[in-house]
């Protein structure tokens, strides 16, 4: 009797924890697939009615309000999402790195991020660091990345420092244009997911769109975007082709 009665409380003290274990590794799997993976869960309703964006920002490197609304409206016109777009802004230590490698970007993701895919709500992780990225070489700039299906990074510091002086465009564009851009490649763009509907991939540059004025096109999420935002020049948007594509993939 006393041998039966210890096996049952064991039991019960086990159970629950090996459970709970099981469903965080599950969950975090979830979020350690590739760019573009997750595309039509983004675009479509079929099995996530909503989207939590949240955003990890070291001190001092919080993206403008004026971007993040940009972002809202560009899940909002492309993605099928009824129950609407949430967003969470988390601030976190700055850790005042001369760079960050990729890896260095996925550690402080596992040790921050706090959202995560549960139900019909699918959860998106955006890290915005006070340095740049350690694949900069000279004045060829990475100004940001998407990593995994679920996540990006955005080099803050490269941008603030390369705007809002003399010559330079306004933060919230250059915050803008590479946000979207990065965005676009866990949509699937180009032909990393979501699957062409017309031909308008320029190979020689991996996943980007070929038009020059396209949100997509490589250019975009490097130094050379600079020039093409002073002034009056509006942030890039998806062309036609981009556009059908998302349509094509579950989007709106
Ligand atoms: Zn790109
Ligand atoms: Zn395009």
């Amino acid at each position: 009797m006393r041998t039966l009665h210890f096996v049952f409380v064991l039991f019960l003290a086990f159970v629950p924890y090996s459970c709970k274990k099981d469903s965080d590794r599950r969950i975090r799997k979830f979020h350690r697939q590739d760019v573009g993976s997750s595309a039509n869960d983004i675009l479509s309703d079929k099995k996530y009615k909503s989207i939590t964006i949240e955003i990890i920002y070291m001190t001092g490197f919080q993206p403008t309000d004026q971007a993040v609304e940009n972002l809202k409206q560009l899940v909002t016109n492309v993605c099928n999402k009824p129950e609407g777009i949430h967003v969470v802004l988390r601030e976190i230590v700055a850790q005042g790195k001369s760079s960050y490698s990729i890896e260095d970007v996925k550690t402080i993701e596992n040790d921050n991020r706090q959202e995560f895919t549960y139900k019909k709500d699918l959860a998106t992780c955006f890290i915005f660091l006070d340095g740049p990225s350690a694949e900069n070489e000279g004045s060829a700039m990475v100004l940001g990345q998407a990593y995994f299906n679920t996540s990006m990074v955005i080099y803050e510091k490269s941008l603030k420092d390369n705007a809002g002086g003399f010559g330079e465009p306004e933060l919230y564009k250059l915050e803008s244009t590479v946000i979207n851009h990065e965005f676009g490649h866990i949509l699937g763009l180009v032909n990393l997911g979501s699957t062409m509907y017309s031909s308008h991939q320029d190979t020689a540059h991996g996943a980007h769109c070929d038009n020059t004025d396209c949100l997509m096109y490589w250019e975009v999420e490097t130094g050379n975007v600079f020039n093409n935002l002073i002034g009056n020049s509006p942030v890039p948007a998806f062309d036609e082709n981009c556009l059908r594509d998302l349509k094509e993939n579950g989007g709106r």
